[in-house]
């Protein structure tokens, strides 16, 4: 008989494939999708308790629908949680925490090496409202811990950080975030909870972009908080109230992308580790920033609080930006695109376009050098990655 009661029993493999999806009447193998926009009931009297919130169930997809609950469920066994609640996008799920727990006057301290719409939202949007956002350097504690003041609710951090892949001490700040009664927000997009599990870190929430690695194949956006009960009430009324929803499709995308997440995180890591250690030798190239290498100054601390070092790296060129340019426009397979978490490898070069909005300043304060290159190692062949790289890279060192 079907029963799911021993999911504290299960691995993350299994919890993947099996956790989440309730079987309908229908006994249907596969996790169904429903496209409806609202639900009917059998009397008038069942609809005022299920409006009214004394009854459970399905009312308006706007806030309850079973395939983005099924995504929801699926995710918060995952990443350990007590509760997920699923968004439009990731920016949509940073957006509705920051609604659901902050006030005028609040302030947040984050890590400087923010995916920039993260720090759009902070400083133009948030900042209508009164709230305040500090930049730290992600690897320095001290740096978080002199930045965090009375007003201090909320920790954001993104590790490792893309490009540079730095390394933030998760336990460390949740010690911090604990001790001055703040919460601690991890975007997990970048490891997934396959390699990474914030919460038991002691992190309180988890954010996602889906858009990435839970989909895998750059097919759908959307996005997902996860962490305890009661503060994932507060992300779930503005969910509800004012309307970034994840769709039923999308939900069902990303719900059997789980299903190979842990398969997929492991071989894009040991592409990556491969490419990482090719691209080290290359006489063309000046320095690799990847968590995975001995080299790395937080390597130790990246292999003991991950259970991998994930797929993004970045690497200088000799040449400065006429070098970079020259490597990616000699690629004739990789993409050139911002986009990352794909089984297509993705190339870019973060000083023009991802970083293009700062000033040089700004460039250099952040390590983003006009000869950086970011790459998001997919699942293609790791010969043929490397092959369509050295094109560039061998004429550069030749030069
Ligand atoms: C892409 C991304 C986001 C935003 O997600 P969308 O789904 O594009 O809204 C947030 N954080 C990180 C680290 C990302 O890479």
């Amino acid at each position: 008989m079907h029963d799911d009661s021993h999911q504290d029993e299960w691995s993350l493999e299994t919890l993947a494939i099996r956790a989440g999806h309730h079987r309908t009447f229908e006994q249907e193998h596969a996790e169904p999708i429903f496209p409806t926009s609202s639900f009917v009931y059998e009397s008038a009297a069942e609809a005022a308790r299920k409006f009214g919130g004394q009854e459970p169930g399905n009312v308006y997809s706007r806030f309850t629908n079973p395939t983005v609950h099924t995504f929801e469920r699926r995710l918060a066994a995952l990443e350990g949680g007590e509760r997920c609640v699923a968004t439009s996008s990731g920016m949509s799920a940073i957006l509705s925490t920051a609604l659901g727990l902050l006030s005028a006057g609040d302030e947040i301290v984050a890590s400087r090496s923010l995916f920039g719409s993260t720090v759009s939202l902070f400083d133009k949007y948030l900042g209508k409202f009164g709230i305040t956002t500090r930049y730290v350097e992600l690897s320095n504690v001290s740096a978080w811990e002199q930045a965090i003041g009375p007003n201090t609710k909320l920790l954001f951090a993104e590790t490792p950080s893309n490009p540079l892949s730095e390394v933030a001490d998760i336990p460390a700040l949740a010690e911090l975030a604990k001790r001055s009664g703040a919460f601690l927000a991890i975007d997990n997009c970048f490891l997934t909870p396959a390699l990474q599990r914030p919460i038991a870190l002691g992190a309180d929430l988890v954010i996602h972009s889906a858009t990435k690695y839970l989909d895998g194949q750059g097919r759908a956006v959307g996005g997902a908080v996860v962490g305890k009960h009661d503060v994932l009430e507060e992300v779930f009324g503005v969910v509800r109230t004012c309307g970034p929803c994840l769709s039923p499709f999308n939900a069902w995308i990303f719900t059997k992308g789980l299903e190979t997440l842990s398969l997929r995180m492991k071989a894009h890591c040991e592409n990556a580790l491969t490419l990482a250690r090719w691209l080290d030798q290359h006489p063309a190239v000046n320095k690799v920033y990847y968590s995975g290498l001995e080299t790395h100054p937080q390597h130790a601390l990246a292999k003991h609080q991950q259970q991998g070092f994930g797929a993004v790296l970045g690497f200088e060129v000799k040449g400065g930006q006429t070098g970079a340019w020259q490597v990616i426009d000699a690629t004739k397979m990789l993409s050139i695109t911002g986009n990352l978490g794909d089984v297509k490898t993705t190339i870019t070069h973060p000083a023009t376009t991802t970083h293009g909005r700062l000033s040089d300043a700004q460039k250099e304060a952040a390590g983003i050098t006009p000869g950086l290159i970011r790459v998001a190692v997919g699942l293609e062949s790791q010969a043929d990655i490397q092959r369509d790289l050295a094109c560039g890279l061998d004429t550069l060192a030749a030069s």
